[in-house]
Order: C-alpha cells, then structure tokens, then sequence
C-alpha cells in the first residue's frame, strides 16, 4: 500500500519553476521520485500574491437581481442575477451545459442554443492533452473552436488530474465515508495516479499513460489559451476519505496556489491584452468542516477573483448546508458556481442556499444509456414497453425532439445502436434539466420559489411507475 508520505510526495528531481516553464508544456516524462527531497523547498511557493484587482475585471460583471424569501418572509440565500461576459450574457441561476472535450456530446451547437442553454463548460484536461490548447488558442478560443458563439467555461483541470490521474471514481473508494481515515485510501488492485506536491500535481494521462505536470501556473497558461469567458483557479481536490490534518494542509495549499493563479491570470491578461477578458472563479474546499469552509470563503473571498465555485467533497445529504455555509461567507455581489450537479433536489437545494450555475455531464451521459427524465421520474427507454409507446419522451415539452419523435421510434434507434437515439434523448434531457433551472429563476422572481419546489420534487420522487408505460 502506498503511504501518506508516497502522497505527498515531494517533486521528483528536475522538476522545472513554474515560472521558468515554456508556455507550452510537453508531455513530460516522469523522473523518478526522489525521496531524499523531502523537505525540498519548492519552487513557487513564495510566490508574491497579487492582491489587488486588475483594470480589465470591469469586462466581467455580476448583478443580483431578486433576492429569496422563505414562505414566512424571512430572507434565504438564493437570489437571480445576470453575469456579463464578453460572450453575452448569463441569467442565473443557470444550468450549465457541459462539454468537456469543446462539444455537448452528440449535440449540435445550433441546438445547445436552441434547447436554452445560455453557456458550455468545456474542460482544461481533456483539452490539454488533446488536442493541445495552441491549437484552440489558434482557432480563435473555444467558442470559435467549436461554433459555440455564447458565453463559455473551463475548469481548472484539477479534478481531473486528481480523478482521472489518480482515479478520484474508479480507483479510490468512495463508498465508505471515515473523517479520520487514511490520506491514501486508493481501492485494491489500483495505483495512484497522481501525486501531489507543494507546487503542483503529477500526474498520467489516461490516454497513453505518459507523464504530465499541472500548476497553479500551467493550468492558467492552459486556460487563458483555451479561451472561455470564466476560468477557475487550479486547486486540490481531497476526498472525504483524508483526514482533517490533511483536510487543513491541503486548504492551505490551495490557498497559495490561488494566489499564484491570480498572479499568473493577471500577468497573462496583461500579455494578452488584444484577447477578450477571461474571468477567473477561485474554488472553494474545505470538505465537510463548516470552519474550513468559512476560512477558505474568507481567505479567498479577500482575493480578486470574479467568482467563485464551490468544490469538493460533497455528501449528498449535507449539500444545501455547505452551499449555506459557502454563500453565507462568499462577498455577495460576485457568482458562485457550484461544480456538477443535476438532480432535481440538488438543483433546488442549491439554488435555495444561494449557488448561482452549476454544471454537471449528467444529462447526456445517462441518455447515451437511454434515460430521459420526465417530470414523473427518470425512465429507461430501452424497456420493451416503448415498442410501440407511440408518445413523445414526456407529454408538453416544449424540445425538438418531443415535438418531432416517438418512444417507440428512438427506442428502436436504441435498439439498433443508432447514435441518432444519443442525440435525440440528450436535447430532451438538457432541456428538462434547463427548464427546470429557468422556472426556478422565474419562481424566485414572483415570489413562488417554494410552491414549484415542492410540486416539482413531490412529482418527481413520487416513484409512480411510469404514467404513459404499459
Ligand atoms: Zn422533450
């Protein structure tokens, strides 16, 4: 088993200063770790912060709207808004459509718009290895890239180093929950992909397996050629499986490197100042612990970033308060975002407790797998009941696909294995998911949020069976 110390590795011998590195990094092939560094002073570390607001963040804003009322008029968390990017603007809150690798899977761009969706969060990592972000910075950025011509996101990329390098879902198990458990909780049979040190992150990429390094300032050097409108700063993701000690190391450790991220993005905003303003979010951990969460709200709420996202390990369960705790302590006149979610509780929960978009890749994965939602439920379009189930995927809705096509026409589209079923059950889904978002806005607006809450969610977790099945 690998130990807390293989974890914390510090970084393998030659590793080059952020700052020195060229600004387009190669894959880098891995030295091996050198255990004699330990207690090596990193590189970066005494990065000088950039504390003060750079004269371009003015390209960038965030005003609320409305705020929330409970039913008894006291005054909840949750408010409308509209953020302004140099792509347009957003009317939060706002489901966030993902497009990891510059495309909504199987989804036209013409119908992303179509379907309401105001912004497309790609990600960093997978641009980053593929196919390398000059290319996008070349094309003109990601939306010109990918024909998206409203606003845009990218995450940082560190969730991915951490997930996918060092396999946040498929190689550590997250099925048990223990606050004081080991920081190396890796399931069995598994390596560990990525190691964290005091000035970035190592990690193999899960393409070919080659070596990679992500910094604070990598990621931004990555991120201001990727091109979206609203960046986030590159932190660490813990789980909840890590102990508190490291819990609180760790919270450090993202505090500097948000310092050395707004200190990049600055420097990088000056150098690229024919580009279009590039907003950067800090990210906010601090796992389950309400003082964590205050301190890093508080610690990076003092920095100037545009917004912020509320990461981490979250338990479903414990969401709406964490999102509480985070609002309760971020500056209100700046965007929280909070990282992947799509369920119709979570949505509400958070909208309720003041998180303002959100993004999640649900939506088109679980149609690419034949669910599709309706206000009744989730359902699995591969039953054989929708043979010859002649209605749309849910009576009313308003898509393109409920307007043109049948269950039982994209059920044999399934059955066939014709991507067109993809495409078709993933316009419905998005505009469920975004619709919902949008009437959550409008409720907040006339006063109804609760009403249409608890109308919605008693609907959809009444586990009726399917109303239109067999
Ligand atoms: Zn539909």
């Amino acid at each position: 088993m690998p130990s807390h110390a293989d974890f914390l590795a510090t970084p393998p011998q030659g590793i080059p200063s952020p700052h020195a590195a060229p600004r387009d990094v190669p894959p880098l092939k891995a030295p091996p770790l050198d255990a004699s560094l330990a207690g090596h002073a990193p590189p970066g570390a005494a990065a000088d912060p950039a504390v003060r607001p750079h004269p371009r963040q003015g390209e960038f804003g965030f005003t609320v709207g409305t705020r929330l009322c409970r039913p008894d008029g006291s005054p909840a968390l949750g408010r409308t808004g509209t953020i302004t990017t140099p792509h347009g603007r957003i009317r939060t809150p706002a489901f966030v459509t993902v497009g990891t690798k510059a495309t909504v899977k199987t989804v036209l761009p013409e119908s992303v718009r179509e379907l309401g969706a105001q912004a497309v969060l790609a990600n960093a990592y997978h641009l980053y290895l593929q196919p390398g972000a000059d290319v996008l910075d070349e094309a003109g950025g990601l939306g010109a890239f990918m024909n998206w011509d409203g606003p845009t996101f990218t995450d940082s990329g560190g969730f991915q180093v951490m997930s996918l390098g060092s396999g946040f879902k498929k190689v550590i198990d997250m099925t048990a929950v223990e606050t004081s458990g080991a920081d190396d909780a890796v399931a069995p049979g598994k390596e560990r992909l990525a190691n964290v040190d005091e000035d970035g992150v190592w990690f193999k990429s899960h393409l070919n397996g080659d070596m990679h390094r992500f910094s604070p300032e990598i990621s931004m050097g990555v991120q201001h050629r990727i091109g979206a409108d609203i960046m986030f700063a590159f932190d660490e993701l813990t789980t909840l499986h890590n102990s508190r000690s490291y819990q609180v190391e760790s919270l450090e450790r993202t505090r500097r490197w948000a310092e050395r991220c707004i200190a990049e993005h600055f420097r990088l905003t000056d150098e690229r100042a024919h580009k279009p303003y590039q907003a950067l979010f800090g990210v906010i951990q601090g796992a389950q612990y309400r003082d964590l969460r205050r301190k890093a709200c508080l610690d990076l709420g003092a920095l100037p970033f545009d917004g912020f996202g509320i990461g981490g390990a979250l338990e479903k369960e414990n969401l709406g308060t964490i999102v509480g705790w985070c609002s309760a302590a971020l500056p209100e006149d700046k965007p929280r975002h909070l990282l992947g979610i799509s369920e119709p509780d979570d949505l509400f929960t958070a909208i309720e407790n003041g998180a303002d978009t959100f993004d999640c890749v649900s939506p088109t994965r679980v149609a690419r797998n034949s669910a599709f939602y309706t206000p009744h439920g989730r359902f699995n379009l591969a039953g054989q009941r929708y043979k010859r189930d002649f209605t749309p995927l849910q009576e009313g809705c308003d898509c393109y696909t409920c307007a043109n096509y049948t269950r039982a026409y994209i059920h044999h589209l399934y059955k066939a294995k014709e991507m067109l079923s993809h495409t078709l059950i993933s316009i419905h889904n998005e505009r469920f998911v975004v619709r919902m978002v949008d009437n959550a806005r409008e409720a907040i607006g006339n006063g109804t949020f609760f009403e249409l809450k608890e109308r919605t969610l008693s609907a959809y977790y009444a586990g009726k069976p399917d109303p239109q099945g067999p």
